[in-house]
């Protein structure tokens, strides 16, 4: 005798816990961390989430939260304009506006780090510890930079 529709064993009980692995997704972790909470793959998870009607935020928001830390392509050249106003004067970093932390690291840079919203706007800064800064694009999306047109002079 053949048996079929056999469930795996504890399905049922991570069936009712995905509300709670909904929220936790939404709340910022990545599918991959939540899926290794419930002790399922990445892959798993991702179809269960997606059942439940999960909007996904794709990659690209992990890669935003991260590029400030990683200086990758997608900030270099807004943080390279931050800097260089730092150097300049022109903007005067200010302790963390949302804990007030005004710390520096081990190896001596300032916790604060200027933050955008929008990086069309690179002197348009929030000053904000690593932490919450951190924090900030995990819950939010910044406005991501327009491609800059490379102009060509006398061409027409
Ligand atoms: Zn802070």
């Amino acid at each position: 005798m053949e048996i079929t529709n056999v469930e795996h064993p504890g399905d049922n009980v991570l069936r009712k816990n995905y509300q709670s692995a909904v929220k936790l997704y939404n709340g910022g972790l990545s599918i991959a961390k939540v899926a290794k909470r419930f002790r399922i793959t990445r892959q798993a998870m991702f179809r269960a989430l997606r059942r439940r009607g999960v909007k996904f935020r794709g990659k690209s928001l992990y890669g935003k939260a991260n590029s400030f830390y990683r200086g990758t392509l997608a900030s270099a050249r807004v943080h390279n304009i931050t800097e260089a106003a730092i150097k300049r004067g022109d903007l005067i970093p200010e302790p963390c506006q949302v804990c007030g932390n005004d710390g520096k690291f081990q190896d001596g840079r300032r916790e604060v780090q200027s933050h955008h919203d929008n990086y069309n706007e690179p002197l348009e800064v929030t000053w904000l510890c690593q932490k919450c800064h951190f924090g900030w694009h995990v819950e939010n999306k910044a406005i991501p930079e327009i491609e800059q047109k490379t102009i060509k002079i006398g061409e027409k």
